[in-house]
């Protein structure tokens, strides 16, 4: 994807954690940071993610690639440990991550979710935002900012989206009162709350991928998100364009989350 090139990143150090692939929204943010000037670090997941995700982070010069599983205080630890052995301090974060076991994410969210699932989905999905902006701020020494990833289902209900929906509510609640932690130290906190992509996460949603056109259906704007947008917000909120915005959510999604009744469900006569 072409994004806009310039230096609003010059001289900005961070981490983005999330990229599974070329489709992974933390991909598009990350091609946009270093776009303009960016110097970035990358986490994956686990060996199987490795293999793709390896040279897309060396395509944007990046030399720092880490495993990092968030359901492992130590690999944390560890991951933290050797950003602050190599740079000293970061000055962002992208947070990009999300899990749910998908024969949850169908069907009736009061009869399928089970404790383990719940538990798992808050696990790697929420508390994971915490533990991650509780170790990068200790490298945010100049003060910084950090982002993470939400959707609508936080705020209204989706089909199928159930448990994700409900970890979504506390992840933005989560930014909130990390943003009130972190405040005083210079360091801005916020979500963006995008808009369906056809990612390996909405593949797991069943009918995830029916969502994408919804968008150009009932959207305000009459399209679907795009990447472009996505980054761009990320870039604004991650620069020192986004100074005095911080707890904020901010939709990246056509305007859909405004829509109460779309268009074509009332006769305009
Ligand atoms: P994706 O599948 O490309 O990214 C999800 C990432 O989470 C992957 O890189 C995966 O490795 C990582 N992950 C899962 N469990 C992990 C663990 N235990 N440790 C470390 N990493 C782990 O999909 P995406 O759509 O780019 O998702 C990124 C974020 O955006 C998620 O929070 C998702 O909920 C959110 N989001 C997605 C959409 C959408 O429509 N795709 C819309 C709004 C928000």
């Amino acid at each position: 994807m072409a994004y806009p090139t310039g230096n609003i990143m010059a001289g900005k150090r961070g981490l983005v954690m999330g990229v599974a692939n070329d489709k992974s929204i933390a991909w598009g943010i990350a091609e946009q940071l270093a776009a303009q000037g960016a110097e970035l670090a990358f986490t994956y997941q686990g060996e199987a993610l490795e293999k793709r995700m390896r040279p897309l982070a060396e395509s944007v010069g990046s030399n720092i690639i880490l495993e990092c599983d968030v359901t492992n205080d130590e690999a944390m630890d560890k991951t933290f440990a050797e950003l602050e052995a190599k740079w000293g301090k970061i000055d962002f974060l992208v947070h990009a991550i999300a899990f749910s076991d998908k024969n949850e994410l169908k069907g009736s969210f009061v009869e399928n979710t089970s404790r383990d699932n719940f538990l798992k989905s808050m696990d790697v999905s929420v508390y994971s935002w915490v533990a991650v902006a509780k170790r990068a701020s200790k490298l945010m020494t100049d003060g910084g900012s950090m982002i993470t990833l939400s959707y609508l289902g936080a705020e209204r209900t989706i089909p199928s989206y159930n448990v994700m929906g409900v970890a979504k509510a506390a992840l933005e609640a989560s930014t909130r009162y990390i943003a009130r932690d972190l405040g005083p130290s210079g360091i801005r906190v916020n979500a963006i709350s995008a808009g369906p992509m056809r990612t390996l996460a909405l593949a797991g949603i069943k009918g995830g991928r029916d969502l994408v056109g919804t968008g150009r259906e009932w959207s305000l704007l009459k399209e679907d998100t795009t990447m472009e947008g996505i980054a761009g917000c990320a870039l604004w909120l991650l620069s020192d364009l986004g100074a005095s915005t911080t707890a904020e959510v901010v939709h990246v999604d056509a305007g859909f989350h405004a829509v109460g009744v779309p268009e074509s469900a009332a006769s305009a006569e």
